[in-house]
């Protein structure tokens, strides 16, 4: 029996995370749940699973899920500590899926416990990608990319040398304004950037995707995982999203990783890794398909990917501060105080401006955290002066 914890476990890969798991019930050991609002389904599930603890991160709906887990057997406990104490449970593999920076410090733990660390929590790895890599390496623990093109790098190096890699391509699908004309972004609402062409996943990583924050992230989520020089990473435009990275050798060879959109996939090879499991994923009929279409990034509609080029040349605690304005720039979308076009304006000048200082300090966490905290106020000042 795996002892297995799923932090972020009522949301979009925490759900489908626990799609996988309750398949085979015999082979886990469900140590934690964490959700935040969702109560009800966060006690269903841990009931289900039969775990020791759930956990809130809202403290005020601790009585809610003490009333929701009444009688089961579960622990319930709410807030920061009580995520952080459920991360430092011995576990073997452990979900990050969080969304959000506030993700970073229950991975951090459960590294320190030797855990096998499925990231789906790609932003732990833009705001502190060497704190993340240390710490692993400290505790001989493993980090298992949980994003669909970063799996799909992981796979197409299996048995190869980092030697021979000459590019790395990650694909983007373009998300839900690829083909509008430019002028009408202005306009977008938030309905319309909630709404991904291919995947369905979380509302906040969906409007980064039409607005290629998602794609930023990964250009420095390729980098700190891999270790590759930005300048070896692309993005592809392909709007059918079932190639999901490709790797390019200096024979002139491309791996490609061909697939449904599914995060089943991901989250199971991170699941079975070194092996390979049997998925109930969509077997993809290439013939019916019939063809794959791809095209170069555009620039001005998706100054995302500039900014992103920008924090892998800035290299310190840019990554930190990149995160934490984009975050807020997305809070004020959803809020409707910014349109869709401002977050990428928002998140450029917190960069220009802020304290150089607070880049360029020592990858503590505490140092992270700050960098954090001063980007989203940064931020947030800006969004009010508009
Ligand atoms: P989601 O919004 O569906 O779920 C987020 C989870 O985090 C929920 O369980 C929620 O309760 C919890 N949560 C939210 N705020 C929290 C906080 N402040 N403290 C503690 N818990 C909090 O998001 P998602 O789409 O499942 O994405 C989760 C992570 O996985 C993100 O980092 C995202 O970038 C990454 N990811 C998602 C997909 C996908 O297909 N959904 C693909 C690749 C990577
Ligand atoms: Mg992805």
């Amino acid at each position: 029996m795996r002892r297995v914890s799923i932090f972020g476990a009522t949301g979009s890969i925490g759900q489908n995370t626990i799609d996988l798991i309750a398949r085979a019930p015999d082979d886990y050991d469900v140590v934690a749940l964490t959700g935040a609002g969702n109560i009800a389904q966060l006690a269903q599930d841990a009931i289900r699973l039969g775990a020791d603890v759930a956990v809130t991160a809202d403290e005020t709906r601790l009585q809610d899920l003490r009333d929701a887990l009444a009688g089961s057997g579960v622990a319930a406990a709410a807030g920061t500590d009580a995520l952080i104490e459920a991360a430092s449970r011995p576990a073997d593999w452990v979900m990050s899926a969080i969304v959000g920076a506030a993700g970073l410090e229950p991975g951090l733990t459960a590294l320190e416990q030797g855990a096998t660390l499925a990231l789906a929590n790609k932003e732990s790895l833009v705001c502190a990608g060497e704190l993340i890599l240390r710490t692993a390496r400290k505790h001989d623990a493993r980090l298992l990319p949980v994003d669909s093109e970063h799996s799909a790098v992981f796979q197409a190096l299996v048995g190869e040398d980092m030697s021979a890699v000459e590019r790395v391509i990650i694909t983007a699908s373009g998300g839900a304004f690829r083909d509008w004309p430019l002028e009408n972004l202005a306009g977008a609402t938030l309905e319309q950037a909630s709404a991904h062409p291919n995947w369905d996943m979380g509302q906040r990583i969906t409007i980064d995707s039409a607005s290629m924050f998602n794609k930023a992230l990964e250009l420095i989520e390729t980098r700190e995982y891999f270790g590759v020089d930005p300048a070896k990473i692309e993005v592809l435009v392909h709007p059918e999203s079932l190639i999901h990275a490709m790797v390019g050798f200096h024979d002139g060879a491309l791996m490609a990783h061909v697939g449904p959109p599914d995060m089943r996939h991901a989250i199971g090879y991170a699941l079975s890794w070194p092996d390979r499991s049997h998925l109930p994923v969509e077997r993809l009929d290439l013939a019916q398909i019939g063809a794959l279409t791809f095209r170069a990034p555009d620039d001005a509609r998706w100054p995302a990917l500039r900014l992103a080029r920008e924090v892998m040349a800035r290299r310190g605690l840019a990554g930190a501060v990149f995160n934490a304005a984009k975050e807020t720039a997305l809070d004020g979308f959803i809020a409707g105080t910014l349109r869709f076009p401002q977050m990428a304006e928002v998140v450029e000048e917190v960069l220009n401006t802020l304290d150089p200082g607070l880049i360029d300090a020592a990858m503590t966490l505490d140092n992270v955290r700050h960098a954090d905290q001063m980007a989203r106020h940064s931020a947030q000042h800006i969004i009010e002066q508009l």
